[in-house]
Order: structure tokens, then C-alpha cells, then sequence
């Protein structure tokens, strides 16, 4: 007879292969996909998306997982761990009503549609009932979920499993405390053509190249993943084998295509890393976005924009590009690292990147404690901004309307970004200390 734990092993892994069929098509829509393909795309997905909460929520399900909590004595580290997980999963499927998952799918498509027409005028008008919406059913999810202390506690959790909103506030008070008065004497000093070399033409083919080159020498196997090119870089995985990053190039603005790449390869490492006695299953995702980002941060950052990396291969990148020959190693290397507060949290330094998830997750506590209005926000944010970042911004397009991210319904996402840049260097320093 089966045990019951190589057959709860079995039925996760089917729930797991329809998640990575989802990402394929995702990756494909992201890419390749004429925009003729939009609403079939949009079918098959959320056909996929009901046969997988089917699964997810089935009592044949809760019965394996009772079966092989029963033998938990005759399971190994491994399997105990993927009844937890699973376990864990399988409770927060059940705890949402559908009709709040499909409420939810429904709202925040047609507010997506919306952020993106509102952002392209810059009129908060356009979005705020749409956020209203989401607010007012994220509040109901986390009411589901269930909390210990704050609401927001059940929505970061989905992200980041076992995050509080308390840690992450003493978090951001120590990151504050040391960040502004830094980014204020920087800005007193500042330099503002630090990163003009960076600017100029360069050969879109060319920054591909090497950006690949350098991902497989950071030992992103190049026989288990591919790069293609997209407006809005990601990396998905469709497996440890088969793991897909994207990037874009300007042809005037080195930059992204570097950096970028080099952001995307470190999430594309740790998909390629994850153990293959994990594979196929709960835990053969990443343990939380913050950990996943961790990575991406490190190569990034830590290895990207550092002086040794580029000390071995500045050379490569002249070569690649001689408009760079009137470019020291030194004033490159000054170029990359320039700190300037700006307005867009994307294209952020890595400095003052902080503040603008602090900026996020202070809006979004306030949101669910209901103790600022929807359409106060614009004007919080340029409060906000001016206060951390001592800028305002123009426009709500440059302000509060800037990122995807709530029209997706992605409250508790952002602190994850802040938790990945700290992780980074808590794992880059423990392994230097390691290996010197
Ligand atoms: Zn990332």
C-alpha cells in the first residue's frame, strides 16, 4: 500500500505543474504574445486559476494531509516539511469565500485597466474608486486570514510567511533614522553630472551580450534558462531547469540592460539553486519574496556596483564599447553609485531606495487602519516625499499613481523589497566572513 505521504507527494505535484503551465502562458504574454492574443490569454489563465483553487481547496486534499500528519513519525526532514507547508497553504486557500476571490479577480482587473488610463493622464480621479474597492476587500481578506495585532499582518504574511508589521516598523525606524540624514548631506554635495557616462549611444545587441556573459559566469546555467526581452523585466521559472529572466535596453542609457540583468540573474540563481529533493511541489517555491529578492539585490548591487567586479571587467565593457575609453575605472565606477533622491522608486539608488517602499508601507498601514481617505492620498504622498526625500513631484503620475503594484491588489508586497536589500547584505556579509 502507498503511503500517504508519497501520495499527498503525487497530488502536489499535479497542483504544482498547473501553477508553472499559469507562468508559462504569463511568460509568454509578457514576451512574444501579439496583443490580438490578450482575452483568450486571459481565458486560459483564469481557467487554469479555477482548476488550480479546485485542487487546492479539495477535501481529498485535507484528508491526505491529516493521513500523513497522522505518520509524521516515519517521515524524514524533507517530507515533514512539506506537510507543514502544504498544510499551511491549504488552510488560507479554505479561509477566503470564492466569492471574494472572484470579487477580488474581477476588481482589480478593471482597476488595473484604470491605473493604467490614470497614469497616462496623471489623474488620481480615474483610480481612487477602484482603490477604494480594493481597500475596502483587502480589509475583508485580512479579516479572513486572521491576525494576531494588525491587519496588515495577514496580508504581509502571504508574502513574507511569519513577517509582523511590528518588526517591519523597527525595521524602517532604524533604516530611517540612518538613511535621511545621510541622503541629505550627500544631496548638500552632489555632484549631478556623476552619471553621465552611463548616457550615449550603445549598441542594444551589444549590452545584451555582455550582460548574458557575465550572468553565465555568476553560474546562471545557461542549458537551464533563457533571457528574452520584455517592457517590464521579471524573471518566472517554470521549474529548476527551465528558468526564464527578461530584460530591456535603451539604446542612449546603459544602465538598465546592466543592472537590470544583473537584478533578474540573481532571482533567476536562486530558482536555478533550489534543491532537487524539493522539486516539484510547495517546496520547491521560493521561501518568501523577501529571500528571493535577497538574491536579486546581491548580484545587483553588492556584486554589480562594486569595485572589484569592475576592476575584473571593465575592460570587457571598454572593449564592448570604446566610447567608454575616455571613461576611467574610477569615474565609472562613481557613475553607477551616484546618489541622488529622484522621484520614481524604480529607477532609485540604492540608497534612497528605502525610503520609497517606507513611504509605501506607512500610506498602506494608514489605508487599512482607515485613518486617511483615498483621495487624500496624492497629497499625503507629496507630504511624504518632501520629507523623506526633501523633493516634491510634479504630477500624481510621478507621485502616488507610479507603481502597478495596488491596482493588482498587492498590499503588504512592497516592505518585501526593503527585507530583500537587508538580507543581502546580512548574507553577503556572513559569507565573506566565512571566505575572506
Ligand atoms: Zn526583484
Amino acid at each position: 500500500m502507498a503511503r500517504p505521504i508519497d501520495e499527498l507527494t503525487s497530488y502536489l505535484a499535479t497542483v504544482y505543474d498547473l501553477d508553472r503551465v499559469a507562468a508559462v502562458l504569463t511568460w509568454d504574454q509578457r514576451t512574444y504574445m501579439p496583443s490580438g492574443g490578450s482575452n483568450s490569454r486571459a481565458q486560459q489563465l483564469t481557467t487554469l486559476a479555477k482548476l488550480g483553487h479546485q485542487y487546492k481547496t479539495a477535501p481529498e486534499l485535507g484528508q491526505l494531509l491529516d493521513a500523513s500528519e497522522a505518520s509524521s513519525g516515519d517521515l524524514d526532514e524533507v517530507e515533514r516539511a512539506l506537510v507543514r507547508v502544504a498544510r499551511r497553504d491549504f488552510e488560507q486557500e479554505r479561509k477566503l469565500p470564492s466569492e471574494l476571490v472572484t470579487e477580488l479577480t474581477h476588481v482589480t482587473s478593471v482597476a488595473n485597466e484604470a491605473w493604467q488610463a490614470a497614469r497616462a493622464t496623471a489623474d488620481w480621479a480615474l483610480f481612487a474608486p477602484h482603490l477604494e474597492a480594493i481597500v475596502r476587500l483587502y480589509r475583508q481578506v485580512a479579516e479572513h486570514l486572521g491576525y494576531r495585532e494588525h491587519p496588515y499582518d495577514a496580508l504581509l504574511d502571504q508574502y513574507e510567511p511569519g513577517m509582523t508589521t511590528a518588526h517591519v516598523r523597527s525595521l524602517f525606524n532604524e533604516l530611517q533614522a540612518g538613511i535621511v540624514p545621510l541622503v541629505q548631506a550627500i544631496a548638500q554635495q552632489h555632484a549631478t553630472e556623476d552619471d553621465k557616462p552611463l548616457y550615449g549611444h550603445f549598441e542594444p545587441a551589444a549590452q545584451l551580450a555582455f550582460a548574458w556573459r557575465i550572468g553565465g559566469e555568476w553560474g546562471f546555467d545557461q542549458q537551464r534558462g533563457r533571457m528574452d526581452p520584455t517592457t517590464h523585466p521579471f524573471c518566472t521559472s517554470f521549474g529548476r531547469d527551465d528558468v526564464r529572466i527578461t530584460t530591456r535596453t535603451f539604446a542612449d542609457y546603459l544602465a538598465p540592460a546592466l543592472f537590470g540583468t544583473f537584478h533578474e540573474t540573481g532571482h533567476g540563481l536562486y530558482e536555478q539553486g533550489i534543491d532537487t529533493r524539493l522539486g516539484r511541489g510547495p517546496l520547491g517555491r521560493a521561501a518568501s519574496l523577501g529571500l528571493h529578492e535577497s538574491q536579486s539585490r546581491m548580484w545587483e548591487n553588492l556584486v554589480g556596483r562594486s569595485l572589484p567586479f569592475w576592476k575584473r571587467h571593465y575592460g570587457e565593457l571598454q572593449a564592448a564599447f570604446p566610447r567608454l575609453n575616455d571613461t576611467s575605472l574610477q569615474q565609472f565606477y562613481k557613475a553607477i553609485n551616484a546618489v541622488q533622491p529622484s522621484m520614481i522608486r524604480v529607477e532609485a539608488d540604492e540608497l534612497t531606495y528605502n525610503l520609497h517602499i517606507l513611504l509605501r508601507f506607512e500610506i498602506e498601514l494608514q489605508l487599512l487602519e482607515d485613518t486617511v481617505a483615498v483621495q487624500d492620498l496624492p497629497q499625503l504622498w507629496r507630504d511624504q516625499m518632501e520629507q523623506l526625500l526633501g523633493i516634491v513631484p510634479r504630477n500624481d503620475a510621478e507621485g502616488v499613481l507610479q507603481d502597478v503594484h495596488w491596482s493588482h491588489g498587492g498590499i503588504g508586497y512592497f516592505p518585501t523589497y526593503t527585507l530583500g536589500n537587508v538580507l543581502s547584505v546580512q548574507l553577503l556579509r556572513a559569507a565573506e566572513q566565512e571566505r575572506p
